[in-house]
């Protein structure tokens, strides 16, 4: 299997197993764009496929992860010693977490911001073309780090390349930097991320150069995760221990439907829409 950058990777955990087959087998897929993301937006897709035959988790990361905050131990890193302590990182995040694949594409974060760059584009038609995954797990089209939105963007254009019948059955924008509390519940896509506890947390402190370097990502995803399932509803007891939000992405993904824009704006409208109907309802 062949990425377009000489510093792509491909890690396929379960000894023997082509790189081809495994991506073949992925049921469950998540395109991230940095090192850590995946364990962050897809925990509820990794748990799903943990010890169920039939399903297996695929991961791929966009990005190098050169741009990496690095302090502690990590701070007089080079961005070339940040991408390889990275990558070794998501490497054994896939092995902990049982994956069939883990790709990482290594491409320089701006050049994933450039529409039409070729080899984003062939590496990414490529991977979907490669595997049927029932969902996929996207960053959010309302997440405000710029190359999460750039990927986002970079993965509906290869979608939207795919044959109709070959697209994905169902793709979901999921919650990273921002987070989607904000959707209307009718809007919004509950992802039980509170099953394997031990597991999720195991992965997030697989990165620790982001955790050790002083940006907490095991506190504050499995944190928000237990807010999201104790304030989604203010009377009900029961439910997942914990929720990572995500928004249904489909209609975007197929012939006909909206623009990403239209769709976020209607969102958007739809949020605002509810605050001022309570506000008006209650004066
Ligand atoms: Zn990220």
């Amino acid at each position: 299997m062949k990425f377009s950058h000489p510093e792509a990777d491909v890690l396929v955990p379960a000894a023997g197993a082509p790189a081809e087959a495994a991506l073949r087998s992925v049921t469950h897929l998540c395109v991230a764009a940095h090192q850590d993301d995946i364990e962050i937006m897809a925990q509820s897709g990794i748990s799903d496929c943990i010890g169920s035959p039939g399903r297996a988790f695929g991961g791929v990361v966009v990005t190098d992860g050169a741009g990496s905050p690095r302090s502690g131990a990590y701070r007089s890193f080079t961005d070339e010693q940040m991408i390889a302590v990275r990558r070794k990182e998501q490497r054994e995040a896939a092995r902990i977490g049982g994956y069939a694949i883990q790709v990482q594409l290594a491409h320089p974060s701006a050049d994933v911001k450039k529409p039409g760059h070729p080899g984003v584009a062939a590496d990414l038609d490529a991977l979907f073309a490669g595997c049927a995954p029932g969902v996929v797990f996207l960053h959010n089209p309302a997440d405000k780090h710029d190359t999460h939105v750039a990927v986002l963007l970079r993965c509906l254009e290869a979608i939207g390349r795919l044959p109709q019948e070959r697209r994905p059955a169902r793709v979901l924008g999921c919650e990273v930097w921002r987070d989607l509390d904000w959707l209307p519940d009718a809007d919004k896509v509950a992802l039980d991320s509170g099953r394997h506890p031990d597991l999720a947390l195991r992965l997030l402190e697989a990165f620790d150069s982001q955790v050790a370097g002083g940006k907490r990502y095991d506190i504050a995803a499995v944190g928000r995760r237990s807010a999201n399932a104790t304030f989604n509803a203010s009377h009900a007891t029961d439910g997942p221990a914990g929720i990572t939000w995500a928004v249904d992405l489909t209609p975007v993904t197929r012939d006909g439907g909206p623009s990403l824009r239209q769709f976020v704006s209607s969102l958007v409208s739809r949020f605002g829409g509810d605050v001022a109907r309570r506000l008006e309802e209650w004066a």
